[in-house]
C-alpha cells in the first residue's frame, strides 16, 4: 500500500504514522525525522538544513527530492511506504507524481488529518519527543523535564516547538501545504480523517476508512 499522511504540525502525523507502519508493515518515511538526524550528525546535508529547519521554513525542493529518490531506491517499494511531512508543496508532489509514474507505482490514499488551529498551537507547546526512542509525548502545562511514558528515556522540546516559529510553521502549512488537500482530492484519493480526540481514536478512524 502506497500513501500519505497529510495534515498541519501537531496533527499527530508521526503518531499515527508509527501506528499504520506496525499494522500494515510499510516503510514510514518522514522527511522531518531524515533531516533532524542528518542536522544531528553534522553531515553535508545536514548543515545544507539547520538553518531551514529550525527556523520552521521549507527546505528547498531539490534537497528533499533526492532524499525521497535516495530513500525509495535503497529501501525499494515493494513493502508499501507511507509519506509523512511529504509532499510539503505541489512542485514536491508533482515531482513525486512523475516519480511514481516512472516506478510504474500508484499512491493508493491520502490521509488527511483535520484538526483546527487553536488546538495545534496547544499540542505544539506541550509536544515533547524522546531522546532515546524517538516516541512523541505531550506534558502539562509548566512542566519542563519529564520522561518518556514509553521507554523511560529523556524528553526534549523541539527548537521549533517554540512561540514565533510555531507561528511560522502554520503559515508555511496554510500557503503552501494546505493546497494540496484540494490536489488530491481532485485525484479522487483524499481520505480526511478527524485528528480530535485520543490517539487510539484516531488510529481507529484511520483504520476503519482504508
Ligand atoms: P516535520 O517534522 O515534518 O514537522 O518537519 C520539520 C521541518 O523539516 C519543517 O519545518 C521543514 O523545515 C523541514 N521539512 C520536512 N519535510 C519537508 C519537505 N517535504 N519539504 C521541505 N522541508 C521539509
Amino acid at each position: 500500500m502506497m500513501l500519505v499522511l497529510l495534515g498541519p504540525p501537531g496533527a499527530g502525523k508521526g503518531t499515527q504514522a508509527k501506528n499504520i507502519e506496525k499494522k500494515f508493515g510499510i516503510d514510514h518515511i518522514s522527511t522531518g525525522d531524515i533531516l533532524r538526524s542528518e542536522i544531528k550528525k553534522n553531515s553535508v546535508l545536514g548543515m545544507k538544513v539547520r538553518e531551514y529547519v529550525e527556523n520552521g521554513k521549507l527546505v528547498p525542493d531539490s534537497l528533499i527530492i533526492e532524499i525521497i529518490k535516495e530513500v525509495i531506491s535503497s529501501n525499494g517499494t515493494k513493502n508499501g511506504f507511507l509519506m509523512d511531512g511529504f509532499p510539503r508543496n505541489i512542485r514536491q508532489a508533482d515531482m513525486f507524481s512523475g516519480m511514481l509514474d516512472e516506478l510504474g507505482i500508484k499512491l493508493d490514499r491520502v490521509i488527511n488529518i483535520v484538526v483546527d488551529r487553536e488546538e495545534i498551537i496547544k499540542r505544539l507547546g506541550k509536544r515533547r519527543v524522546c531522546k532515546l526512542c524517538h516516541a512523541v509525548s505531550s506534558v502539562n502545562n509548566g512542566e519542563d523535564s519529564a520522561i518518556c511514558p514509553k521507554c523511560g528515556g529523556e524528553l526534549i522540546k523541539r527548537k521549533d516547538d517554540n512561540g514565533e516559529i510555531i507561528r511560522r510553521r502554520l503559515e508555511v502549512y496554510e500557503e503552501e501545504t494546505s493546497p494540496l488537500i484540494e490536489y488530491y482530492r481532485k485525484k479522487g484519493i483524499l481520505l480526511n480523517i478527524d485528528g480530535s480526540g485520543t490517539e487510539e481514536e484516531v488510529t481507529g478512524r484511520i483504520f476503519e476508512s482504508l
